[in-house]
């Protein structure tokens, strides 16, 4: 007997069809090419959905940072503090500028960066050049307290925001609270075009810069000219079609992964060995993808595996970057606060078309490891 597939996170279209009728717009348009009324479209209905001035669409969430570091003034040796415990999109393109990253860890409260370790940073290193702090998992990073102490060194502060689409710090969309902000729309995100990103801040003329860049950084001439280096980083009118249907269904999205996270937190509080995500009165959460720990004997791996023997996707946290092989000769400040996430952690399904009966399957299966080796 096969079981059917449960997956940790993937597209979920509109029940409306509203993505159909943009892409099905664009088409009837012959609006194929990159660029046109989708993209256009897709850049103001984001902003206004986060509230802020400007915005870029772009190929990927990993080419928005790309372009805020280039905006930001990074270049060859200068110093980057990047959160440690994310993705590697987020600090790859500091290489790409051939700038230096310094990662930093995090803090138990939010799981996102730690503002005493930055602080560490900034005595440590007092030119640096971009912070990159990211809300992992939809769950917002103590932003206030980061976004001063950039303020007070100076520093340009670029928000990570790829996970956390739809997530409120304080009231505010995360994202909108540093110099750029960054969102992804890769096929496991919270929305997606199958794959694009948006760079946004309130600085229309850095938004204006980057389009400039992300085009081939052609020069307002009769001809092709090139006054500096350019990329081909635009997000397609087709794609950007998808987006604004999906951005019409963000609160849907965002209610059904509370209720994943409320329906596991239900049914597995009451086991001792397991925690949940950090909760904060300041903080309110899309729940991308619900996570726990583990404290006892049991490991994320047993977990992991005896799901996938059910047929059931999850994953480990994040690897943090510090002790990634590539990155791990580059400086990291902090202590062990990421490192003991990854070791602890674990994504569990999160998928918005899931149905009571899959996540029971889910807390079954973790229920059974637990009890088996406590036994
Ligand atoms: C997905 C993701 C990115 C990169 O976005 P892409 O659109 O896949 O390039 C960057 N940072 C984090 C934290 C992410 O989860």
């Amino acid at each position: 007997m096969s079981k059917s597939r449960i997956f940790l996170s993937t597209p979920h279209m509109s029940e409306e069809g509203y993505e159909q009728f943009y892409v099905k717009d664009a088409f009837d348009k012959n609006w194929i090419a990159p660029l046109g009324e989708n993209v256009d479209e897709f850049e103001n209905e984001l902003a206004k959905r986060v509230g802020i001035k400007s915005a870029a669409a772009l190929s990927s969430g990993t080419a928005a940072i790309h372009l805020a570091l280039m905006a930001a003034g990074v270049g060859e040796n200068d110093v980057v503090f990047c959160q440690s415990l994310t993705f590697s999109a987020t600090a790859n393109p500091i290489i790409y500028q051939n700038a230096t990253p310094v990662f930093i860890d995090s803090d138990e409260e939010t799981w996102n960066m730690c503002p005493k370790a930055l602080k560490e940073a900034f005595e440590k290193y007092p030119n640096v050049k971009a912070v990159i702090v990211v809300h992992l998992y939809g769950l917002s990073a103590n932003i206030a307290e980061i976004k001063a102490l950039c303020e007070e060194y100076d520093v340009t502060l670029i928000e990570d925001a790829a996970e956390s689409l739809g997530s409120l710090y304080k009231g505010q969309q995360t994202g909108t609270f540093g110099d750029y902000g960054v969102f992804s729309f890769n096929g496991n995100k919270i929305i997606t075009t199958s794959g694009g990103g948006m760079l946004v801040s309130n600085d229309e003329e850095k938004i204006n810069k980057s389009r400039f860049w992300a085009t081939q950084s052609r020069d307002n001439a009769r001809y092709y000219q090139h006054s500096e280096i350019g990329y081909n980083y635009r997000l397609s009118n087709v794609l950007a079609g998808i987006g604004r249907g999906q951005l019409k269904v963000l609160d849907q999205r965002v209610k059904k992964k509370n209720e994943i996270y409320q329906f596991y937190k239900e049914d597995l509080s009451q086991i001792e060995d397991i925690g949940f995500m950090p909760e904060n009165d300041f903080d309110k959460p899309n729940y991308w993808l619900s996570c726990i720990t583990l404290k006892g004997e049991v490991k994320p791996l047993d977990i992991i595996e005896a799901l996938e023997e059910e047929n059931i996707e999850a994953r480990h946290i994040w690897k943090p970057m510090h002790l990634q092989p590539f990155f791990e000769n580059f400086d990291y400040i902090g202590g062990n606060v990421a490192e003991k996430l990854f070791e602890s952690g674990i994504c569990l399904p999160s998928d918005t078309k899931m149905k009571e009966e899959d996540l029971e399957r889910v807390v079954k299966v973790i229920k059974n490891v637990l009890r088996k080796r406590n036994n």
